[in-house]
């Protein structure tokens, strides 16, 4: 398959390997020199500037590979306009040629100390400015380059890990409810059952079945029985009181919650809270008699793991406890 080249130009900076010059010198005459010497140089874009106040607003537009830079100048000091540059985020890294009639050791070590990158005396003849100007915009694209592959890289590895949440949501959530599914809810059963045993604290599991339901869907259709899985799971979720407590789906009309480090009085309030939610959601029903609300039965279990045990007797003593809860007449706790 064909993909198309992605190149700087895509992106809005320049054109690959152009060059692209800016003087800044109040002589027009040195301008002139400098457009001449240029001239006929493959690949350099030469833009001058006589007027030294506006040469930063004309820099940040421009976006040179290289500026070359007068010191004397009428009003304004060349080595403050040094600093200028470099305040600016836009032309920080962007090379700066001195380009000065004063070939002075003091001159000098003051314009490299407010961020020239180089120092040529006027005029300098062509071959050496232009290898000048050659060198430091290659060196300058480069690193351009590279910043802007750096920040792509990262920019992917964002998106990446952004990806990897999104399926972890995904692949650990219920479709219908948006609680934990069966799969998730194993995992995490497992995990705080081995640290249960290691830290040998209480650990507490629910059962929660909703009542005549095959009926609700019967009367009311699958739709509405949808719906009223929907409400139970939020009335699950809303009755959490821990983050470590987690409420899952664990097929059809059951759902499960586990409470790590949850004792057996602590579980079983948590179950009186839960079925009084189910109840409070009032949604109409027909059973166990006309003008009835959807109800849940639930089973309670705690165990503070014992050696050779495993989550599976958990989950088994909530499951005679629903059971318990179902046979004395729903809608109620069953230990
Ligand atoms: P009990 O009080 O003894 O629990 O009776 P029940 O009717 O609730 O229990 P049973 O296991 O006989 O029926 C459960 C019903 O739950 C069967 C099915 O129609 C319904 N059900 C299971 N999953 C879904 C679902 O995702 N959506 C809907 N609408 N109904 C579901
Ligand atoms: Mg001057
Ligand atoms: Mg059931
Ligand atoms: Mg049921």
């Amino acid at each position: 398959m064909h993909t198309p080249p992605h190149s700087m130009e895509e992106r809005g900076s320049r054109k690959d390997g152009a060059v692209m010059v800016l003087l800044v010198d109040d002589q027009a005459m040195i301008g002139e020199a400098v457009r001449r010497e240029l001239l006929g140089e493959e690949g350099i874009d030469f833009h001058y500037c006589s007027e030294p106040t506006q040469a930063i607003a004309i820099a940040e537009q421009l976006r040179p590979t290289v500026i070359l830079q007068d010191l004397v100048m009428p009003g304004v000091d060349g080595i403050t306009l040094l600093g200028e540059y470099r305040a600016r985020p836009a032309l920080r890294d962007v090379p700066i040629i001195v380009l000065s009639t004063k070939d002075d050791a003091t001159v000098k070590s003051t314009a490299f100390a407010a961020g020239a990158n180089d120092y040529l005396v006027k005029l300098p003849d062509t071959i050496e400015l232009v290898a000048r100007i050659r060198y430091h915009s290659r060196s300058y694209m480069a690193l351009q380059q590279r910043d802007e592959a750096y920040r792509a890289l990262r920019e992917s590895q964002q998106q990446l890990l952004e990806t990897n949440l999104v399926l972890q949501r995904l692949m650990n959530s219920d479709g219908l409810t948006g609680l934990s599914n069966r799969r998730h809810f194993d995992e995490y059963l497992e995990m705080e059952w081995r640290r249960a045993t290691r830290e040998q604290t209480p650990m507490s599991l629910l059962m929660i079945d909703v009542d005549f339901f095959k009926s609700f869907n019967d009367h009311f259709g699958h739709v509405a029985g949808d719906d009223a899985l929907r409400q139970v799971a939020t009335a699950l979720r809303n009755s959490c009181s821990r983050s470590t407590d987690l409420a899952a789906r664990y097929g059809g009309e059951e759902f499960a919650m586990v409470l790590p480090s949850t004792s057996a009085g602590g579980a079983r309030l948590l179950a009186e809270k839960v079925r009084r939610a189910v109840t409070d959601l009032a949604i109409p029903h027909h059973k166990p008699e006309p003008g009835a609300v959807l109800t849940a039965s639930l089973g309670v279990a705690t165990l503070v793991p014992r050696v050779g045990q495993t989550s599976l007797q958990l989950v088994n003593l909530a499951d005679q406890g629903l059971y318990m809860a179902k046979q004395a007449g729903r809608d109620q706790v069953g230990l």
